[in-house]
């Protein structure tokens, strides 16, 4: 029995430096290359370890030097990844990202593998997938967060949908969510509503409180996030940071946000206050260092930073 399981993607993210972005048909001499291990899968999976969870990881990867690069990875961490399904055919997720000189980006995604995990596995793996936590997100196909949110409740795990990349999210998959946690776009997309003040947010939030979920959590970026259920309303303020990167700001809250539910072992709106206090503090660290996986601090670091 695993703390948390998260069932998602594994990427290689490609980061390209360059002065500017290319225009259509144009080529520019790139400053600097890196491949950095990414996904919102394994980087939320990477972030709940780093804190101290035990963490299995469900999903699909190919039979090329990317995957053993990002199971490596997540071994060095202590991720479990045993389970994970290999598949031959097809090449493993890719995240080709141009960074320019101002921190501003572009980044095609291509799922690969990802989109290669399915009921049947998710059926297969039952027994793991009934951990404390569930966490999952859109990277992976819609079917299979569903199949892995019904084989929760079953055993009244607690499971967490980060609605990412933005789209509708499916009343059967909502319905299934203790807690949905999207950011501000993601937010706009689902609902319908930019999440730009008070009385937005609440808006936003009870149309998907109505649906099904039983809490909300936006984040707000630097603003921090909003928490809401039927009853109540609040914004913790997220750390004063100087930020330079915020790849992986939403994946370190909540991976750490998972682990701090997941140490206390109930869920309840207070709970959740002191839990997105701590998660603030996690993705803080994340938005001052460089790439996804990268940038995930250690829970030492955490102390070290803020006592
Ligand atoms: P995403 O990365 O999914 O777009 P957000 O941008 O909303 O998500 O960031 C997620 C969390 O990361 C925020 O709720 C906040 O705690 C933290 N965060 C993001 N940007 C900053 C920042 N500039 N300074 C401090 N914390 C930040």
């Amino acid at each position: 029995m695993y703390d948390i399981c998260v069932v998602g993607s594994l990427n290689m993210d490609m980061v390209v430096n360059v002065e500017r972005i290319p225009n259509i048909g144009e080529t520019v001499l790139a400053k600097g290359f890196k491949k950095i291990p990414g996904g919102k899968g394994a980087n939320q999976a990477v972030a709940a370890r780093r804190m101290g969870s035990s963490v299995v990881m469900v999903g699909c990867v190919g039979d090329d030097e990317n995957a053993k690069i990002l199971i490596d990875n997540l071994n060095k961490d202590g991720v479990e990844t045993k389970y994970l399904k290999i598949d031959e055919e097809t090449p493993t997720g890719v995240a080709l990202i141009y960074v320019d000189k101002d921190g501003r980006n572009n980044i095609s995604v291509y799922a690969g593998a990802n989109l290669n995990i399915n009921n049947e596995d998710i059926n297969r793996l039952s027994n793991i997938i009934k951990s404390k936590i569930v966490i999952t997100q859109f990277e992976t196909p819609v079917e299979t967060a569903i199949e892995s949110f019904k084989l929760a409740k079953q055993n009244n795990s607690i499971t967490i949908l980060n609605p990412a990349p933005a789209r509708e999210i499916p009343e059967e998959l909502i319905k299934l969510s203790d807690i949905v946690i999207p950011n501000e776009t993601e937010t706009e997309v689902i609902t319908g509503i930019k999440p730009i003040d008070e009385k937005s947010i609440k808006d936003a939030a009870a149309i998907m409180l109505q649906k099904g979920a039983k809490y909300v959590i936006i984040t707000l970026g630097e603003k921090g996030a909003a928490i809401i259920d039927n009853e109540r309303f609040t914004i913790v303020e997220a750390q004063k940071v100087n930020a330079v990167d915020t790849t992986a700001a939403g994946d370190s809250f909540i991976g750490g946000l998972s682990h701090y539910i997941s140490k206390k072992g109930n869920l309840s709106f207070d709970v959740l206050i002191e839990a997105v206090k701590f998660a603030n503090k996690v993705s803080a660290i994340a938005v001052t260092r460089e790439g996804a996986q990268s940038s995930i601090p250690y829970m030492w670091e955490l102390k070290e930073i803020f006592g």
